[in-house]
């Protein structure tokens, strides 16, 4: 061992106070540090040959990466759909890496991470009041978790054919493009279709499905014609759960009965909307999604865990299908996977991190009315800011406020709106103010601003700072 390292090791009480202090003092802090920086270079640094011990390193991060830090965590960071890290999820995210455990099987030494994870997902299924025939699992974000979840439904599409995509190789399935899995979507999120290009499926082969006038969600008549017209075929119906711009929600009851009526595989991307389930007021945009084969939902945005955390869930009649896509064959040494019930052949991953522990200690330190208060919370401030922006004569909003996001244009003195350039010219002169930070979107063809809360920190004097920006911006922006 190097003198360096063995005095890291003798000394590791001091450093991770060291760490303790840094962390506890960034955050008490947090609301002083800017949404946004102008600073973005990184001084170059090469390997060190002798290298220069934790503590200095922890200097380094401070002295020099800190000046680029963004305040993601912190309550003004609309952007995206951005979650923040709950104080409990954060002590259990560094309980994750000094435990360091491999989360794999169920049956063996050390397998205590696999059964919380376990726990977790039954957890989130309470949380959500969803039916215990769901099988679920971390993965790292919801692109891997509707990576995993339409894995599993092209297996499901073999399978009408009597086929083993998994070992045979697409190919060899289907070669014959006749054979190809149908799929229906109306506003798949992009990491959906990006899925699908990891698949082997073609994001350009996805069937778009009618909207209905100011909708991003499917016309239900439209799927039911593209249903019936492929009847016999495998067809794979990625559903919203919420979508990115405007929150809309597929018909989950109507749905429901098609899939009652009709073979497919009912994929439901609820990244995030999933946490409607957690508001009475707001469950039914919901209602029927227990039906559907698999679900996407991600911790790291309305859950507030640390990157990176979502999980899938899977109909436990889909277990066998879900053991063949990520068997791991040819690895005795693994065990034999028909015995017992292992994450190896369940998940994408073979080797993962405690993923689990953040989302089971903010889950259990806060509970369901704990959910439920930060997901009305971050509505009604939504609203409050839909509200504020009807009735100014400076923004129009360009959806109704669905739950938690407000999509919005910006207009000029004649009352315009702002075309692109325009736009992002105000965006940008709105986020380098770094109190507030927003991302454009192209919504029913009108450059809009996006505010996306979901952040457990967010309370009404940041929708008033939040307010009290955007009108400055434009004061200066049409003045000038
Ligand atoms: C954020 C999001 C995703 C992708 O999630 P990552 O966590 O970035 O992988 C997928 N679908 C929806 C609806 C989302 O909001």
């Amino acid at each position: 061992m190097t003198t360096v390292l063995q005095r890291d090791a003798e000394n590791i009480g001091t450093l991770t106070e060291l760490v303790q202090r840094y962390s506890s003092e960034y955050l008490q802090r947090l609301d002083a540090v800017p949404t946004d920086n102008a600073e973005s270079l990184l001084p170059p640094l090469s390997l060190p040959e002798a290298g220069w011990g934790a503590a200095s390193v922890v200097k380094y991060i401070q002295e020099k990466m800190q000046p680029l830090f963004v305040a993601s965590p912190g309550g003004r960071y609309w952007g995206y759909v951005t979650g923040g890290v709950t104080p409990a999820a954060l002590l259990g995210d560094w309980i994750v890496s000094t435990i360091d455990q491999n989360t794999q099987s169920l049956n063996g030494p050390g397998d205590m991470s696999a059964l919380v994870e376990q726990q977790t997902i039954t957890m989130i299924r309470e949380l959500f009041e969803l039916p215990a025939h769901f099988r679920g699992g971390f993965v790292t974000g919801a692109t891997m978790s509707n990576f995993t979840c339409l894995a599993v439904a092209r297996q499901w599409s073999g399978t009408k054919a009597g086929r083993d995509v998994a070992r045979e190789g697409l190919s060899q399935v289907f070669g014959d493009a006749l054979q190809s899995p149908i799929i229906l979507s109306a506003t798949p999120h992009s990491s959906a279709l990006k899925s699908l290009s990891m698949l082997g499926l073609g994001s350009s082969n996805v069937v778009v499905v009618q909207k209905p006038m100011g909708r991003e969600a499917m016309d239900i008549q439209d799927v039911e014609r593209h249903l019936a017209a492929n009847e016999g075929k495998s067809v794979i119906v990625i559903s919203s759960g919420g979508t990115v711009n405007t929150v809309d929600y597929d018909d989950m009851l109507a749905l429901r009965e098609l899939h009652q009526k009709y073979s497919f595989w009912w994929h439901i991307d609820a990244a995030f909307g999933a946490f409607a389930a957690c508001s009475p007021a707001h469950k039914h945009l919901l209602e029927g999604w227990e039906e559907a084969d698999s679900i996407t939902v991600d911790c790291h945005k309305w859950l507030n865990v640390p990157y990176d955390s979502a999980i899938f869930l899977v109909h436990e009649s889909h277990a066998p299908l879900q053991m063949q896509t990520f068997q791991n064959s040819n690895a005795p040494y693994l065990g034999n996977p028909a015995d017992n019930f292992s994450y190896l052949n369940f998940v994408p991953e073979n080797s993962r991190r405690f993923r689990a522990l953040p989302a089971w200690c903010t889950l259990v330190a806060y509970g369901k009315e704990g959910y439920r208060e930060i997901v009305e919370r971050n509505i009604a401030l939504a609203q409050n800011l839909g509200e504020r922006i009807n009735s100014s004569t400076m923004f129009a909003l360009q959806a109704p406020v669905r739950l938690n996001m407000v999509c919005f244009s910006v207009k000029d003195a004649n009352g315009n709106v702002l075309e692109k350039d325009a736009l992002m010219r105000f965006l940008d002169t709105l986020n380098h103010r770094g109190r507030v930070f927003m991302t454009p979107t192209l919504y029913n063809g009108v450059w809009c601003l996006r505010a996306a809360l979901v952040n457990w920190q967010t309370q009404q004097k940041d929708l008033d700072i939040a307010w009290s920006e955007l009108t400055q911006v434009y004061q200066e922006f049409v003045a000038s």
